[in-house]
This record gives structure tokens, C-alpha cells and sequence, in this order.
């Protein structure tokens, strides 16, 4: 080494740390209230940007068995992560091109329409024990799912339901977050008429939100993402049980002072009121910095805040440093996320949700495992 290595010892690349035990203690907590039902985990698009595969292995270990992707590819990813025992939901349906990975990788479809339902008959007649399925009722949200008379077609034809094998019965609440919004019991409502049409399958209604409207919307299973997460889920926080799991954490590549007038970052969108201290910090909008932040997001600077000055660029962001009063240091460390998913959602004019899943694409990621009890991985 040279005889610069007293410098700490750094790398250029951002560091998304997901705390493992904390998802964990999210789950066992989400798991309380919703009480006799079971959770089918949402660990869709990669686990909302935290890593699918060790996001469930933590949450099998905790004792989930039921998980919803929204697709094949992703469904292949988790049964080769979680082994032969977990049950695999595919939302977004049976298509086509997807049917080898679907009865190759056991992986169940959920059936949105009547298309889907016949296409995935016909798969179903001609293989071996094929896989269980679910159906998703559309209740009014007026995304995927069957309508309610799709419904009444479906429960007479006693063959295509037989193929079908379904093991659940399900739909999706439009307005949860907001506990006082009529929509919920109307979904409600639709739901219940809509499954007295079927066979007598369990049922599913409730995401995160829709397990804090209470027990009549439970059934016999919740599907919670964003809870597991740590995001706030409704528009009342203080009910809510989960605690944030995700930090971006990026280094400080370079510390400069300049002087009131001068511009920073591309096209000069921020002049310096005064002279400043300023940290170009190793992550950008490739990382899940959003650009939406520039000149209006903080990040965290030895426990303090710092402003975002200029715009977020691809690898870099700059961040005001004049008035921190530790060391501003090439390797220290500022941090973009953990608690600040909420505020910085806010400020971003964005979701929580769209924040999470973009955080950390480029990141080395940094878990830390539950430390008892766990099975072996
Ligand atoms: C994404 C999704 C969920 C999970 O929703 P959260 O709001 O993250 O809890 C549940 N059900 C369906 C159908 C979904 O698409």
C-alpha cells in the first residue's frame, strides 16, 4: 500500500444494508394481528428492491409458506431459492411463452379472466398433477381479476373449475389506506357475493392496509408487501406495527469548499448562497437517488441532516456540508434512506412503494441475518 492508506478504507460503490431480523420481526408482528389467517408474503419485484431469495428465505424461516410473485421468471428465481416446500403464486397469470417455466418450476398461476382460466384448463387436462391455482375476482379496482359475472360463468361450468384445482379465491382493495373510504365495503361486500357463486375455497382480500381495517377482512389469508418492508402502509402510521429495514449508504468520494456564486452540479440549477463545504457522495438516480430530490432531499451526515444541493446525477450526489460538525471525510459515510422512506417520499413526489423497489439495483448489498432460531442458509 502507499503511504496515503491511512485514509480509511473505502469502496466507491453505494451499500444498501436490509436488515433481515427486522423483516422478520415485521412479519411475527403483522402475523399477530391478522391473527388465524395465514400470510402469503408479497415478494414480487425482487422483494420490492430488497433481494427476493434471502427476503424469503428469512420470512420460510419464520415459518411463511405461501408467496406472490408477479411473474414466472420471478417465480423460477424463488423456488430455487426456497426449495421444493413453499407455495409460489404467480399474479400476473398463466401466458403462453410462460407455461414450461410455470409446470417446470411448480409454480402456481393466479387466474385473472376467463381467457386465462380456459388457457390454463387446457394446460391443466394434459399434465400430471398440475399445480393449484387461485382465483382473483376484480371487485372493482378494475385492474386484473375476473368480473362478477365472469364469476357466476365460472362457478357453473364444474369442469373448468375441477381442471382449475383452485386452492384460494381471491381480490385486491383499491382504497385501503384510508380507512374511512366506502370503497373498502363495498369491495368487501362484492367479494363475499362474488365467492358464494364458487365452491367453498378460502379467501383473500387484505394487503398491508387491508390488514389494519380489522378482522372482517382477513379470511383466511393476508398478503402483506410493504408492511414486511417497513413502509407505512396507511394513512394513520401511528397504528402501525412494521419499522423500517432498508439504508442506502454511500461514501463521500470528495470534499470541496467554494465560494458564494458559484454554481454546482448540471445546469447550474444551484448557486451557492455563501461560501459552503460541499461532499460529492458515491450514489445517484442509478442507485434510487431520485432526481426529484435535487435541491430538496436531505440525507444523513453522521446523525445530522444535510440538504441535497443541485441536481441528482447518475453515480453522484452533493450534498451541503458547510454546517456539519464532525469530520466531512473522503470515505464517510452519508446515508439516503431508513427512517426517511416517508418523508423523502413526500419530498420526492413519489410512493414509498416506487422509492423501495428502485433503491439499491447498482449496490452491494449488505444483510443482516436474524441471529436465533433460524434454520440453516
Ligand atoms: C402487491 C400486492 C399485494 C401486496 O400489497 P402491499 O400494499 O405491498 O401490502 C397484495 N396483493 C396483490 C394482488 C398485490 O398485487
Amino acid at each position: 500500500m502507499s503511504d496515503h492508506s491511512y485514509q480509511p478504507s473505502y469502496s466507491t460503490r453505494p451499500t444498501l444494508r436490509v436488515d433481515l431480523a427486522q423483516i422478520r420481526a415485521n412479519y411475527d408482528a403483522l402475523k399477530e394481528i391478522a391473527g388465524t389467517a395465514k400470510i402469503g408474503a408479497s415478494v414480487k419485484a425482487d422483494a420490492y428492491g430488497l433481494g427476493a431469495v434471502p427476503v424469503a428465505k428469512t420470512l420460510y424461516g419464520a415459518g411463511c409458506r405461501i408467496f406472490f410473485v408477479a411473474t414466472a421468471g420471478e417465480g423460477k428465481m424463488l423456488r430455487d431459492g426456497v426449495g421444493p416446500n413453499a407455495a409460489i403464486y404467480v399474479l400476473n397469470g398463466p401466458a403462453p411463452r410462460d407455461k414450461g417455466v410455470l409446470l417446470g418450476a411448480k409454480l402456481k398461476p393466479v387466474i385473472n379472466s376467463l381467457e386465462q382460466a380456459q388457457y390454463w384448463a387446457s394446460v391443466a387436462r394434459t399434465v400430471n398433477e398440475p399445480p393449484y391455482t387461485a382465483i382473483h375476482i376484480d371487485t372493482g379496482m378494475n385492474r386484473l381479476g375476473l368480473s362478477l359475472t365472469d364469476v357466476v360463468e365460472l362457478g357453473r361450468d364444474k369442469s373448468l373449475w375441477s381442471a382449475l384445482n383452485p386452492e384460494w379465491v381471491m381480490s385486491h382493495l383499491a382504497c385501503a389506506p384510508d380507512a374511512e373510504n366506502p370503497m373498502n365495503k363495498t369491495q368487501l361486500k362484492r367479494f363475499r357475493k362474488a365467492a358464494a357463486q364458487l365452491p367453498l375455497t378460502p379467501l383473500s382480500l387484505a394487503n398491508t392496509a387491508g390488514i389494519y381495517l380489522g378482522k372482517p377482512y382477513h379470511f383466511q389469508m393476508v398478503r402483506p408487501g410493504i408492511g414486511l418492508y417497513g413502509g407505512v402502509a396507511t394513512n394513520t402510521p401511528a397504528q402501525e406495527v412494521s419499522k423500517p429495514v432498508a439504508t442506502l449508504m454511500a461514501p463521500i468520494l470528495q470534499v470541496k469548499y467554494i465560494q458564494a456564486g458559484e454554481p454546482i452540479g448540471y445546469n447550474s440549477t444551484y448557486i451557492a448562497p455563501r461560501d459552503m463545504r460541499i461532499a460529492i457522495v458515491g450514489a445517484g438516480y442509478a442507485d434510487g437517488v431520485p432526481v426529484s430530490e435535487s435541491n430538496r432531499g436531505t440525507a444523513i451526515l453522521h446523525d445530522e441532516e444535510v440538504k441535497i444541493v443541485g441536481r441528482v446525477s447518475m453515480d453522484l450526489t452533493i450534498v451541503d456540508a458547510t454546517d456539519a460538525n464532525l469530520a466531512v471525510e473522503v470515505g464517510g459515510v452519508v446515508i439516503f434512506r431508513g427512517e426517511h422512506l416517508e418523508t423523502e417520499s413526500k419530498s420526492a413526489k413519489t410512493i414509498n412503494y416506487e422509492l423501495l423497489v428502485r433503491l439499491g439495483q447498482r449496490c452491494r448489498r449488505d444483510y443482516w441475518k436474524p441471529k436465533k432460531k433460524e434454520p440453516e442458509y
